[in-house]
Parts: structure tokens; C-alpha cells; sequence
């Protein structure tokens, strides 16, 4: 079974298939910029299953760390779709809000809950890390 998606202005295009390894919100202080101010609902996938069929996406990253994440996101539109982290190899953690059908999504564990706002409410059926779970 393969996933589509793509950016608000569908300049960019991607597919994936499974497996999905998980499905997780993030309260980092990194993702509210990244998602507009809630939690960043996103999926971790396997690198070499996901293609763009559409577009060249621009890349971000920022010079003042070691292993930075690289961001891929649409240069007309602005649309972060996913991301290549270091702590994950041959992994891309996806954002859910950018695949066509995402009405599936079912979060298991709630990361960076140290840096939650008040605002914010983590739902009471998933799991809570101040960071990340161990290994
Ligand atoms: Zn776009
Ligand atoms: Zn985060």
C-alpha cells in the first residue's frame, strides 16, 4: 500500500509505503514554530520508501549545530513536509497534516513534553515523555 501527499500549493509531491514505525506528537519548543503553535503530528517512515513524484523541495538546515536536521519543505508555498534526523538513520519523520488521507493518524506517545505550554493538552490515551523514550 503506498501513502500520497503533498504541499498546500501542490507544487511538491510525495509518495511512501509502509511500514510506518510511529506515529508521535512533538511539544518541542523547535516544532511550535514548525506547526504554527500546537503540538507537530508527525509519522516516522523509512528513507528509501518515500519519493517525491512532484517538485524539488528546498532543504534547511541550521549552521550553528553539529548534526543538524534537514528540512524539506516547498520553496513556493512554504509547506514543511518532512525531516531527516540524525538521532534516526534512514529514517524521515513526516508531517501527518501534509498526506492526503491522514484522517488514520492515531498518535501513540506525546515527546518533549518538557517544553509544553499550558495551552496545550496531551491526550490522556497516549504515552508521555519529558523527551524522548529510551531505547
Ligand atoms: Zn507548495
Ligand atoms: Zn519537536
Amino acid at each position: 500500500m503506498s501513502y500520497t501527499g503533498r504541499c498546500y500549493c501542490g507544487d511538491l509531491k510525495y509518495e511512501f509505503d509502509k511500514p510506518i514505525h510511529s506515529q508521535l506528537l512533538c511539544y518541542c519548543r523547535e516544532c511550535r514554530y514548525l506547526s504554527g503553535g500546537e503540538a507537530n503530528a508527525s509519522i516516522v517512515i523509512s528513507e528509501n520508501s518515500f519519493r517525491f513524484t512532484k517538485g524539488t523541495p528546498k532543504t534547511f538546515k541550521r549552521g550553528d549545530l553539529e548534526k543538524p536536521r534537514i528540512r524539506f519543505f516547498c520553496g513556493n508555498c512554504g509547506t514543511h513536509i518532512c525531516v531527516k534526523s540524525p538521532p534516526r538513520p534512514g529514517m524521515l519523520v513526516l508531517k501527518i497534516g501534509t498526506l492526503d488521507d491522514h484522517s488514520w493518524f492515531s498518535p501513540q506517545s506525546a515527546i518533549y513534553c518538557i517544553d509544553k505550554q499550558s495551552y496545550q493538552h496531551i491526550p490522556k490515551e497516549i504515552s508521555s515523555f519529558e523527551r524522548v523514550p529510551k531505547a
